[in-house]
């Protein structure tokens, strides 16, 4: 099954297959990856940038700013995010960090700490 993602670097759409881990934007020739991550340890880099979606469970500690399309938070993280989709945040969830996303939905119980700003993301990524 094919699906779209968006381009990390140029915003454009798309479309790659399902077990494709990275792509080649037809536009700007850049690698996108597009991988959906699972993050259940402890986890501390500078940037996680996908076209995919990331999903930090009740284990898991990101410190790190990302760009993502979808993001699920039930575990800390620690961060700016810039999501094109949807923030999800679980009870029990810590997020620390400024967060630009389309769409969010927090469970009772998270705790958030920055500055938030929702509405929709044109297909651009700001840089
Ligand atoms: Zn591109």
């Amino acid at each position: 099954m094919p699906r779209m993602v968006i381009c990390t670097h140029c915003g454009r759409e798309l479309e790659v297959s399902d077990r494709a881990f990275s792509v080649n934007c037809r536009y700007c020739n850049q690698r996108v990856g597009v991988e959906d991550h699972v993050i259940q340890s402890y986890h501390s880099v500078t940037n996680i940038e996908t076209g995919g979606s990331i999903s930090v469970t009740p284990t898991g500690h990101v410190r790190a700013k990302l760009r993502v399309q979808n993001l699920e938070v039930a575990g800390q993280m620690y961060g700016d995010i810039v999501a094109r989709g949807k923030v999800t945040v679980y009870p029990g969830a810590r997020m620390v960090g400024d967060v630009r996303a389309s769409r969010l939905e927090v469970k009772e119980g998270a705790l958030l700490k920055g500055y938030y700003r929702i509405e929709p993301i044109p297909g651009t990524f700001e840089k």
